[in-house]
Parts: C-alpha cells; sequence; structure tokens
C-alpha cells in the first residue's frame, strides 16, 4: 500500500488470485488472501481521499463530503475486489446517496475506476443482501468521525458462516502509521494478546463518542477491576485491533439507550482478530455474539472483548455496576 507500512498481516497479496465463479471449492487461506488486498485497497483510496481533504475550517464547517465519497469508494473497491468469488457482501452503504448528488457520483467512480453502471450496482448489491448463510460483512469505513478528525477509521471486513465470523481482516490506516489485521478462525495469526495477568494493570478502550459507549460507567468498571489509567478512546474497530495487537487488554461498548442493537459489519472482523489472537469477546451479558440474526445483533447488548486472561472478572464489574 503505497505510503503506509503496514506492520502486521499475513503477507502482500495485491492480485495473482485464480479464482472463477464455477470453483466453488475456494478453501479460506485463499478467501483470507482476497479479503486483505480488499482491504487494503480500499483503505489506500480512503488515505487519498484525506490527504486530499479539503481544509480543516470545512472540517469544523462538519462537511460531509469528503468521508461520503471515501464510504461509497471503499464499499465500491472491496465489491469488485469479491465479486469473483461469488459470495454476497453485505455492507453499510447503498447507491441512494448517489442517485441525488451527481458530483459524488463522478468522484466515486473516479476513486473506484469504474464506471457509473457497475459502481451503483456494486454498491446497491451490498446494501440490500440478505445477511443469512455464508455472506460477507463490510463496514467501508468505519469510525467515520475518525475519518474526519483525522483520527482512527477502519476498512472492516468479514466472512459470517452460519451465525459466526470465520475469517476477517481489518485495515487501520492510522493505527502505528497503519496497520492491517488478517485471522482465520483455527488459525493462529501473526500477532497475539497481552499476557498481563493483573487486571489492575490492564489498559482499557472505548469509543470517543459517548452517545456509543456510557463512558460514565466505564469509570466506575475500571474503579472496580483497580484499573488505574485513564482509557484510551479511539474511534472504529481498531478498539478492537488494539486488543489484538496487544496493545490494549479490555474494550468495553457499553449500551447508552436500551433499544439500540449493534450492527453486524462494526463487529465481525474485529471479533475475529481478537479471538484468533488469543482474545475473548462476548455482550455484556457474557453471552457470545450472534450475527445469524440478519444486519443487527438482535440477541445482544454491548460488547466486551479482552485479552482472555480475565474476561470473566471483567464481566462481573460490568454486570454489577450495569445492574444486570
Ligand atoms: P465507534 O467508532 O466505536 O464509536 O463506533 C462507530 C459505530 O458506532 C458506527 O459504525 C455506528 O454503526 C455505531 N453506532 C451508532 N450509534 C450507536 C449507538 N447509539 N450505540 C452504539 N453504537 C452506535
Ligand atoms: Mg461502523
Amino acid at each position: 500500500m503505497p505510503g503506509v507500512g503496514f506492520r502486521a498481516g499475513v503477507g502482500d497479496f495485491s492480485g495473482g488470485l485464480d479464482i472463477t465463479p464455477a470453483n466453488r471449492m475456494i478453501c479460506r487461506m485463499e478467501l483470507l488472501q482476497a479479503a486483505e488486498a480488499a482491504v487494503r485497497k480500499a483503505a489506500d483510496v480512503c488515505q487519498r481521499v484525506r490527504a486530499e481533504m479539503v481544509t480543516p475550517e470545512s472540517i469544523e464547517k462538519k462537511d460531509r463530503s469528503p468521508v461520503t465519497v471515501a464510504d461509497l469508494a471503499s464499499q465500491a473497491i472491496v465489491i469488485e475486489a469479491l465479486e469473483p468469488l461469488g459470495i454476497p457482501v453485505v455492507g453499510e452503504e447503498s447507491a441512494d446517496a448517489l442517485r441525488e448528488d451527481a458530483a459524488v457520483r463522478a468522484k466515486v467512480c473516479e476513486l473506484a475506476g469504474a464506471s457509473e453502471a457497475d459502481v451503483m450496482r456494486r454498491l446497491d448489491a451490498g446494501g440490500h443482501a440478505e445477511a443469512k448463510g455464508r455472506f460477507w460483512t463490510l463496514d467501508p469505513i468505519d469510525g467515520t468521525k475518525g475519518f474526519l478528525r483525522n483520527d482512527q477509521y477502519a476498512v472492516a471486513l468479514a466472512l459470517i458462516e452460519e451465525g459466526t465470523p470465520v475469517l476477517g481482516a481489518l485495515a487501520c490506516p492510522a493505527l502505528n502509521c497503519g496497520t492491517v489485521l488478517a485471522a482465520e478462525r483455527g488459525k493462529t495469526p501473526p500477532f497475539s494478546v497481552s499476557t498481563v495477568t493483573d487486571p489492575t494493570q490492564a489498559r482499557l478502550v472505548e469509543s470517543v463518542e459517548s452517545g456509543h459507549s456510557d463512558q460514565d460507567q466505564s469509570v466506575q468498571i475500571a474503579r472496580a477491576l483497580g484499573i488505574g489509567r485513564d482509557p484510551l478512546r479511539m474511534d472504529s474497530q481498531a478498539k478492537y485491533a488494539a486488543v489484538a495487537l496487544g496493545d490494549a487488554e479490555v474494550y468495553l461498548r457499553l449500551p447508552t439507550r436500551p433499544g439500540y442493537r449493534e450492527r453486524i459489519w462494526d463487529h465481525g472482523a474485529g471479533l475475529i482478530c481478537v479471538e484468533c489472537a488469543g482474545g475473548r469477546v462476548t455482550d455484556v451479558d457474557g453471552k457470545p455474539l450472534d450475527f445469524s440474526r440478519g444486519r443487527k445483533l438482535e440477541d445482544n447488548r454491548g460488547v466486551v472483548a479482552t485479552s482472555g486472561r480475565f474476561h470473566d472478572a471483567v464481566l462481573s464489574a460490568v454486570s454489577d455496576v450495569l445492574g444486570v
């Protein structure tokens, strides 16, 4: 990926795959390589958009066009890269935003390097695919606020089989000068969780946005666990990457309102990376995340992801503070 030195991953897989739709026996290793190549390519384009991103003043005015353009181009690029594999992609975006705005449409097509018809078809396929059986789930830019702030964001892609993420690739262009994680269930990735065993020494990560995770409750949970350090706040699934790389031990996502259900694309790639690296991921009630219920995690509330060494102690503190 030009300009970005990615520190972790499973190698450089740009191009070279010989996969045809007729070949239904594609092994998971090849799927993982395709996933990693796809998120790298999309993240590269997102970084280009961000580098050219208008003036700080327009960011202050909440000009959302750079993020819209990068988001849609990223989804179109990933779907194009995965098309030969013949597995549906459930993406966060659809082509609706492009229908209304010719300038955005032209820019997205230019960035994606594809015709208007192909881009629209790919975006709509992603926006309307059914989250059922075997499918990819994609967040083309997770952490749009971080993207705009010149901070953390991610391109997140996971393959779900019968309700469980089985492999995934997570590009975090602003994490440690650029990081791509790729992991496949049952295989040891080239990164691992922290070996810290004392919860009082844990580093906690949470959302920058207080509307996405209850930051007052996380203070109480940290206190109950004896964690002295202030939480590290990051946008996007870069939080899962921090846990998977051993840079943090606990990621808390505490519901801010009763009815909110997490989106599958906000968690698939992060979960597989943390679990393969030796960590644990559950919801705040200690239940496994169930990806079999459509585009949302209908049966779960919030998320607790840890290095695994003291997951039960964290769950018990969460339960005490949340009163469940
Ligand atoms: P983060 O960067 O970790 O704060 O999460 C960004 C994601 O939060 C977005 O992709 C949204 O899908 C998701 N989100 C939006 N509203 C909420 C909410 N009320 N609670 C939890 N997550 C949310
Ligand atoms: Mg997201």
